[in-house]
């Protein structure tokens, strides 16, 4: 599972390869808002296609609900939300079903497909949703379970792996879409401690051998450290501060970011 045995070439995990500096994601004034508790004021973020970024910031103040609103599993009040360029919020429903393509998605809990094989659960939807052949996509979901050290699983059901494997999987089952930004929503929270390190190893391996763009949720500081171009850092639905690890882990500007540092360092 080094970069030298990668079994999947950078280029092809990615159906579009990233234009240096081009913006993949763009939040504009998004606003969002459960009753009275306004999660997300008017806020303003993009994401450089191929960049790694990490959200940081003490729990409730709407990292998760920036994933959600990506995925369509919530919607804002008020604000635009664009990826690559297409409309993701406001927009009709053809145009964010063809938007959710580009998107992938790794959820703190699993959410495998009980019922299924290991190699199913990672060819399922592009085979129903890409329209991919059984063939193809079953070459490919042997190249991806490869990757993330699953090789030998491929017929196993999701309830004989553990934790940390299973989520290895739902990682290859979220590649196998070739979305162009891989969002990470504390994917090791549910983990056992001794299952961590294996899962976040697979994903400094994707990090730095392809060049697909990331957008993640961590409270593991150290991996966000490793794999991030940028850290923002989030406090009550804004950004307060952003920049490369090693000035925001290191140096940071705000006594708001220090505090949380020195609280989960
Ligand atoms: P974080 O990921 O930073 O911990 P979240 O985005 O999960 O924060 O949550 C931000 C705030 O939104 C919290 O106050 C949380 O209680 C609230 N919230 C999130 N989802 C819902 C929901 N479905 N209904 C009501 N409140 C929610």
């Amino acid at each position: 599972m080094s970069a030298d045995t990668n079994p999947v070439p950078a280029n092809e995990l990615n159906a579009n390869p990233p234009v240096d500096g081009a913006e993949l994601i763009r939040f504009e004034k998004v606003t969002k808002r459960f009753g009275d508790n306004t999660v997300l004021d008017e806020l303003d973020f993009r994401v450089d296609s191929g960049k790694h970024v990490t959200l940081i910031g003490p729990s409730g103040s709407g990292k998760t609900t920036i994933l959600r609103l990506l995925m369509t599993l919530a919607k804002p009040d008020a604000g635009t939300i664009t990826v690559a360029g297409d409309r993701l919020f406001p927009a009709g429903e053809k145009e964010v079903r063809e938007v959710r393509k580009k998107i992938g998605m790794v959820f703190q809990q699993f959410n495998l497909f009980p019922n299924m094989s290991v190699l199913r659960n990672v060819t399922e939807a592009p085979v129903t949703v890409l329209g991919m052949s059984k063939d193809e996509a079953e070459t490919r979901a042997r190249e991806l379970l490869d990757l993330v050290g699953l090789a030998d699983k491929c017929d196993e059901r999701p309830s004989r792996l553990s934790g940390g494997q299973q989520q290895r999987v739902a990682i290859a089952r979220a590649l196998a879409m070739r979305p162009q930004v891989l969002l990470l929503d504390e994917v090791t929270s549910a983990l056992d401690p001794e299952l961590v390190a294996g899962v976040l190893d697979v994903l400094r391996d994707i990090a730095h051998t392809t060049d697909i763009t990331m957008l993640c949720v961590t409270h593991e500081m150290n991996f966000a450290r490793d794999i991030s171009d940028q850290v923002l850092m989030f406090d009550s639905g804004h950004v307060i501060e952003s920049g490369p690890p090693e000035k925001i882990f290191s140096d940071p500007e705000q006594d708001r970011t220090r505090e949380f540092l020195s609280a989960v360092l």
